[in-house]
């Protein structure tokens, strides 16, 4: 006889699986985690990639929402960052110069003469070390990895870790934490392209998105900032309220020219500085599903997904296609050292680096 008030106990920790050997040789390995409502991530040690994310719309449908790959070779081969962490700097610095502290620092130029993304080999393509835990009614992977002095270009060692938990509101939370034995810039960000119809069904055109900010950075044909903070209102950048991303995205405007669609830097209006706050909302109208993102960082880049062009094949062999997935990147400001407006990103020794970004899924009726 089945007692009404037993449960089975949720299984929140899946297998540590192999997911294939990089050209060098690591071994990287895939982790599951859930929660008590079926919600489910993947995570590889490869770039601290999050591969997969179901989540339900709002009949109870699961589907996986995350931009990813079926192999390794996927992601070794990968240009487009797909659920990648991303650092030590993560978006554009100009030209790879920056100083600190009056000494000049020259970083990987991998992107039209600038650095992107941490360079040529940014965290994104490195094997971290990865542990898994479960807790209090939640689930989660740590991720650990140090960054050698010198590391395209950035000086000092830099040890980082980072850790998603996935709890039973159906939250993932990130917790960023880093230290250096040298000054250094640091801006690290989660690379996720969501695309909540499911990421193998059409483009994002249709998410409703509400942006928490009333001034976003524009930036220069080299999609640098120019150091302005400009307001939203009376643009096509205004998401103050809610609006679908297909409806201005084709207005003509050079910012949107410049970037070939949303390819900008948010400034966050928050009450208090290093609290967590609303910076976006996203939602599917047609599943109803949607995710709200929370965040201690000051900006965050909305990126509607215009450099993917079908080249990069995706998981069950389907093309990425223009626009078919959004990445939401909190982040300080992109090539904050060349703005001294900006604020800082430089960490110093005996300082600690911590950021937070919670990414809550929701369903909207
Ligand atoms: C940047 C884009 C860049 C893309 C790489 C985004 O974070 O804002 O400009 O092309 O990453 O996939």
């Amino acid at each position: 006889m089945t007692h009404p008030h037993t449960h089975a106990p949720v299984r929140r920790l899946g297998e540590r699986a192999p997911f294939g050997t990089t050209p060098s040789g690591e071994t990287v390995e895939q982790i599951e985690i859930a929660n008590a409502n079926g919600v489910r991530l993947a995570v590889l040690s490869y770039g601290g990639v999050i591969r997969a994310i179901h989540v339900p719309d709002r009949d109870g449908n699961f589907t996986d929402v995350a931009l990813g790959y079926d192999t390794l070779e996927g992601y070794v081969g990968d240009t487009a960052y797909l659920g990648a962490l991303v650092g030590r700097v993560a978006n554009r610095i100009a030209a790879g110069r920056m100083s600190v502290d009056g000494r000049e620092l020259t970083l990987a130029r991998n992107a039209d003469g600038n650095h992107l993304h941490g360079g040529m080999r940014g965290f994104d393509k490195a094997v971290w070390s990865m542990t898994s835990f479960e807790r209090d009614g939640a689930a989660g992977v740590v991720l650990s990895h140090v960054s050698p002095d010198g590391d395209e270009g950035y000086p000092g060692t830099l040890r980082i870790e980072v850790t998603y938990t996935l709890d039973d509101s159906d939250r993932l939370r990130v917790d960023y934490l880093a230290s250096t034995d040298a000054v250094t810039p640091v801006n690290l960000t989660q690379h996720s392209y969501f695309n909540l119809h499911g990421a193998d069904v059409g483009d994002v055109l249709d998410h409703e998105l509400t942006l928490v900010a009333s001034r976003f950075t524009p930036v220069n044909e080299a999609l640098i900032p120019t150091g302005e903070l400009r307001a939203v209102r009376g643009t096509p950048f205004d998401f103050t309220a809610p609006h679908a991303i297909g409806e201005r995205i084709g207005d003509a405007d050079e910012q949107l020219r410049l970037a070939r669609g949303y390819d900008h830097n948010f400034a966050i209006d928050r009450a208090s500085d290093g609290d967590l706050a609303l910076a976006a909302r996203l939602t599917e109208p047609v599943s109803g599903r949607g995710v709200d993102v929370y965040t201690t960082e000051p900006g965050i880049q909305f990126y509607s997904g215009n450099f993917l062009d079908g080249r990069a094949i995706g998981k069950g062999g389907h093309p990425y296609r223009f626009r078919t997935g959004l990445a939401l990147e909190t982040q300080h400001f992109p090539d904050a050292p060349n703005h001294p407006s900006f604020p800082s990103i430089v960490l110093r020794p005996g300082e600690e680096y911590r950021t937070s970004t919670v990414y809550h899924f929701v369903v909207r009726t």
